[in-house]
């Protein structure tokens, strides 16, 4: 036995159930344009929403904060890292997200670990949509708290489970505020009801909320609102995290809370704790992109007008959008090679859309998981369309 032979045989494993994954190189001209293959495409699975990635302004505020803050905070936040520009960024943040206070991490991801492992531990229970985002699901087992996990926006069934368990220390419920490979958005006045009647903390992940919804993009909060389900200036969102690294063109995560909560995160979040504070170009451009959300609402309003337009046209073309809200469309081929098939066949025709396979997504669910930004020309959009619409035909 050589040590090291489980690496080949489980790629090969794993190649054999087409699930292998393979990196592939790319130059990205913008939100909408990447080069691959040698190619120019339309892409169609950037998280870019709003395009800001490439903005002048950004770029240029990136590179001032270089300038002024050198290229690494040199240490963690608690030890000499925490610089002015990150405070400035929270509160940016906090402004936005309409929240008392904010707290950057170093990435969503090590934000979903840090809360979720921060609020609760042994002792305490979380309750968790079936569809959740790995790295809640990720903070969820390294947290040690009991899990229990309820069927995707089901309410009655996570009101049975709230029911059920044991009386607990401490209760967390989680979801998705916009869920990342659907498109859906989480129902967050029947999470809040349930929330306030168990005694629950409630957190949302707006990593695809945040800038994409509400008419200043602040997020699932002042979606409700504006659709008269929420009362205005309400706080049910105990904990809204997010990440700069989708509309905001940046990298980076956050918790936007209370300030009792984010003192409480300094001090028990471990990857807050732990690892080196964001670099001062993140912060900057972050920063710079707040500001271009607030003077550039046009943007927000491209994004859904190509949004509106790409579903109609996929309707007509005969597609189901399941649930989609918002713009992530998912379009269920089910097997694994079946959307690999169709991904390939829309790169011949120009249009970048990579196929999600388990366990991005469950078993049988394998998809084409396209985004819209708000740069998409009417002619990408049209063309995607029209492109599916024959791909579909000829499958049949
Ligand atoms: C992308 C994403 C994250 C992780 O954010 P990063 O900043 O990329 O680490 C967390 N949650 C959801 C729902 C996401 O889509």
């Amino acid at each position: 036995m050589v040590a090291t032979e489980f690496l080949l045989d489980e790629l090969t494993r794993l190649e054999s159930l087409h699930r292998r994954r393979f990196l592939k190189t790319v130059a990205q001209e913008s939100a909408h344009r990447i080069r691959y293959g040698g190619r120019e495409l339309a892409n169609f699975s950037s998280n870019d929403y709003l395009g800001l990635a490439s903005d002048a302004r950004v770029k240029a505020a990136a590179q001032a904060a270089i300038e002024a803050f050198h290229v690494s905070a040199g240490s963690s936040r608690l030890i000499c890292g925490n610089l002015e520009i990150h405070e400035r960024l929270e509160s940016g943040l906090a402004l936005l997200k309409m929240e008392e206070t904010a707290l950057v991490f170093s990435s969503g991801y090590l934000a979903n670990l840090g809360i979720i492992t921060a609020l609760t531990g042994e002792g305490s229970q979380i309750f968790s949509d079936a569809l959740n985002h790995a790295s809640i699901i990720d903070g969820c087992r390294l947290s040690r708290a009991q899990l229990f996990v309820y069927r995707h926006q089901d309410l009655d069934h996570l009101e049975r489970l709230l029911q059920d368990a044991p009386a607990a220390r401490r209760r967390l419920i989680v979801s998705d505020g916009v869920f990342s490979m659907d498109g859906d958005v989480a129902g967050l006045p029947g999470l809040a009801s349930l929330a306030s009647r168990h005694d629950c903390l409630l957190m949302l992940d707006e990593a695809h909320a945040t800038g994409v919804l509400g008419s200043t993009g602040a997020g699932v909060g002042e979606y409700f609102v504006e659709r008269g389900q929420l009362p205005p200036g309400n706080d049910c969102i105990d904990v809204a995290m997010g990440t700069l690294s989708k509309a905001l063109g940046s990298f980076g995560g956050f918790a936007a809370c209370s300030s009792h909560l984010r003192e409480f995160l300094i001090n028990k979040a471990r990857p807050f704790i732990f690892a080196t504070a964001l670099p001062p170009s993140a912060a900057g451009a972050a920063l710079e992109s707040l500001k271009v959300l607030r003077e550039e609402p046009f943007r927000r309003e491209s994004l859904w007008k190509n949004c509106r337009l790409l579903k109609k046209l996929l309707v007509q073309a005969g597609f189901s959008l399941a649930g989609s809200e918002t713009p992530i469309i998912p379009l269920t081929f089910g097997t694994e090679s079946a959307a690999l098939r169709m991904s390939e066949r829309l790169l011949e025709r120009g249009y970048f859309v990579p196929a999600i396979r388990p366990p991005s997504v469950p078993q049988g669910t394998s998809r084409l998981r396209i985004t819209v930004c708000a740069t998409h020309s009417t002619d990408d959009i049209e063309g995607l369309a029209r492109a599916l619409g024959e791909l579909a035909q000829e499958r049949e």
